[in-house]
């Protein structure tokens, strides 16, 4: 069985009092849901909302982390500092990391095995430019993504791996995939895996899809067979929204 993941990577947005006040929303109006729900706050709240949700079942996870155990990395965060805080999910790949920070493929897969060295469960965000889809490059470029990432990992491995498609053309532009584009990347990631791997990680794997999900979309999206969930920015800033989302799922 898949699970169903519904998580919100609140990005550069929220301070303190702010990220708390949207944590107290959130848990009260979570509604009932065999759904894992998460959230990613910025690193400097990340200890608050682990306190703050103590009581409830959604998750805090991190946006990201560095490869390396500790050392001269200025302005990073290891595995071990998240772990120490009740982190267990950590965000990898998001096209604003790929694209603003410069993280290409291979410190990418670095990451990643940081994060499984250390029993982290890691969400493995990967997608297509505009230009890829256009020029219908997008399952190379994905199947690419993918195999650079994820591919030397173990079978074993694959049990804390989540992934997440997020077309780049449709993240934060309002832009979203239709139900059938992002059914159809994800019936092929399933393949990809399963040549690369075998049918049973590849049809245990959850597979969310994010790019402009908002409550008036989510429902048709989720209802697709190989999507399990969704990964939310804008929408999920917004409890109400957020909340919705969580019951499309
Ligand atoms: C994201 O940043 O992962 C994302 C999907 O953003 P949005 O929902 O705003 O498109």
């Amino acid at each position: 069985m898949r699970s169903k993941i519904v998580a919100g990577n609140w990005k550069m947005n929220k301070n303190q009092e702010e990220t708390e006040a949207l944590l107290a929303e959130l848990s009260a109006k979570l509604p009932d849901t065999a759904a894992e729900v998460m959230v990613a706050p910025t690193f400097v709240n990340l200890a608050s909302a682990v306190r703050d949700l103590e009581s409830s079942t959604i998750q805090v996870i991190a946006q990201n982390m560095h490869f390396a155990e500790s050392g001269a990395f200025t302005g990073e965060i290891s595995a071990d500092m998240l772990l120490s805080i009740g982190v267990q999910t950590v965000i990898i790949g998001h096209s604003e990391r790929r694209a603003y920070f410069g993280e290409t493929d291979e410190i990418l897969a670095k990451k990643v095995k940081a994060a499984l060295a250390k029993n982290m469960r890691v969400m493995f965000c990967f997608g297509e430019e505009l230009e890829d889809r256009k020029s219908d490059n997008h399952f190379n470029v994905v199947a690419g993504q993918l195999k650079n990432g994820l591919f030397d990992l173990e079978a074993e491995a694959w049990k804390n791996i989540v992934l997440a498609y997020e077309p780049v053309w449709a993240i934060g532009t309002g832009e979203t995939a239709s139900p059938e584009q992002a059914q159809e990347m994800h019936a092929f990631i399933r393949k990809t895996i399963t040549e690369a791997f075998d049918a049973n990680i590849a049809n245990t794997v959850s597979i969310l899809y994010g790019g402009s999900v908002k409550p008036s979309n989510a429902v048709e999206i989720f209802s697709k067979p190989d999507v399990d969930g969704g990964l939310i920015g804008g929408a999920s800033l917004v409890a109400d929204d957020f909340m919705a989302i969580v019951k499309a799922i």
